[in-house]
């Protein structure tokens, strides 16, 4: 069920992707080929012909995205539904609700210009066909009222109730299924965008934006009393050595194991980003108190060190890291904060590494 969800979420009614515009192309074809049952059935001589001409069309449109003639075959085909309509609306009249198809195309005209944003252009291409499927909306509606010339169908009341069901069902069934999907789709892209914009794309964890953004959100409790906090700055020791020794590509796997092991300490109450570079941060809120964050950052230090971490060709290497620690009181800045935490580190550094200074 899942996975079928992200397949219909992943699924992108995109112009440039001729496999789907061919598969709308063939459910179209069978659609009319169902239609023309119905036709012959109800013995509608103009409408038998209409649809010859859309069973013609479509079989030609196979030809037309042959030639990758994307945006004319859109067109045409929305030219072909609307003209469908318009004979479907006059041979069998209003009351059989042939004119609701226009409500769903209007979602689908929207659909495939608005999910890939590209130009202003295709904006006006939507918004013109929106506006030709309102004309002729209002056109058969003016028609039907001012000149009562649309009833005039063989049809029995009864054949006429399920005719104008199966149209409304047809029509609420696109305007769900395509405004559904369009929703979808801009919630993707605004968590996609949302994290492009606040997590760093090689070790996952939280950027600098990220981080801060969190930090604004741990600095209230809830009554918006402002928090104390306590702020780490991590460095990997001697990385640009290891990076020398064993490549790049095994550096960014050290990056990518650490920020799995500091992920474990990830909670409401404590934030952990990547602050660039071989360089990591830690906040924790005062739901931690100060003394307990520095035993569980010494523990997280001793830990590193002896863990067992593998780099290209599974060969095992040890790393350490070196810590310096503030303590953010209730009026201070962040950046004294950061400034005073850095400062520790560096003396950590000094005094020899794989040491935590506080
Ligand atoms: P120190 O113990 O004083 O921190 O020494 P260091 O070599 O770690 O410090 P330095 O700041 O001189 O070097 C940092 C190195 O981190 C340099 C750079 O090659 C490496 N580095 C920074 N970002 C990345 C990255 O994304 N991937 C890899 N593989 N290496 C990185
Ligand atoms: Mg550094
Ligand atoms: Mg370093």
């Amino acid at each position: 069920m899942k996975y079928k969800l992200q397949k219909f979420l992943d699924f992108q009614f995109d112009l440039t992707e001729p496999s789907k515009i061919r598969l709308l192309n063939a459910i179209l074809l069978i659609v009319h080929l169902f239609l023309m049952v119905f036709y012959i059935s109800i013995r509608e001589t103009e409408l038998i012909y209409a649809n010859i001409g859309s069973l013609v069309f479509y079989s030609f449109a196979f030809y037309l995205l042959h030639l990758r003639k994307f945006i004319l075959h859109y067109y045409l085909m929305y030219m072909e539904i609307m003209i469908h309509v318009a004979v479907c609306v006059v041979c069998l009249g209003w009351d059989k609700g042939f004119q609701n198809w226009l409500l769903g195309l209007c979602c689908i005209a929207m659909l495939p210009f608005a999910s890939s944003i590209k130009s202003q252009k295709r904006i006006i291409h939507s918004i013109f066909l929106t506006a030709a499927m309102f004309i002729e909306y209002v056109t058969l509606m003016a028609l039907d009222h001012f000149h009562r010339i649309l009833d005039v169908s063989t049809l029995t009341v009864r054949e006429s109730w399920w005719v104008l069901l199966a149209n409304t069902v047809v029509a609420f069934y696109s305007i769900i299924l395509f405004t559904t999907h369009f929703i979808l789709h801009l919630a993707r892209e605004h968590q996609l965008l949302y994290k492009q914009a606040d997590f760093d794309a090689l070790t996952g964890l939280k950027n600098r934006n990220g981080l801060q953004r969190d930090i604004k959100e741990m600095s209230y409790t809830d009554d918006r009393k402002k928090r104390t906090y306590t702020i780490a700055m991590i460095d990997i020791d001697y990385f640009k050595k290891f990076n020398d020794t064993y490549g790049h590509y095994s550096g960014d796997m050290i990056l990518r194991q650490l920020a799995d092991i500091f992920r474990m300490y990830d909670t409401d109450d404590i934030t952990i980003a990547r602050w660039g570079g071989e360089e990591f941060l830690i906040a924790a809120n005062d739901a931690i108190s100060h003394t307990a964050m520095l035993a569980t950052l010494e523990d997280l230090r001793s830990y590193i060190a002896k863990h067992h971490f593998h780099v290209v060709n599974n060969t095992p290497v040890h790393v350490t890291i070196s810590i310096g620690v503030s303590h953010c009181k209730e009026q201070e800045d962040l950046k004294i904060a950061l400034e005073c935490a850095d400062q520790r580190l560096y003396e950590a550094k000094n005094s020899g590494r794989n040491r935590m200074v506080c």
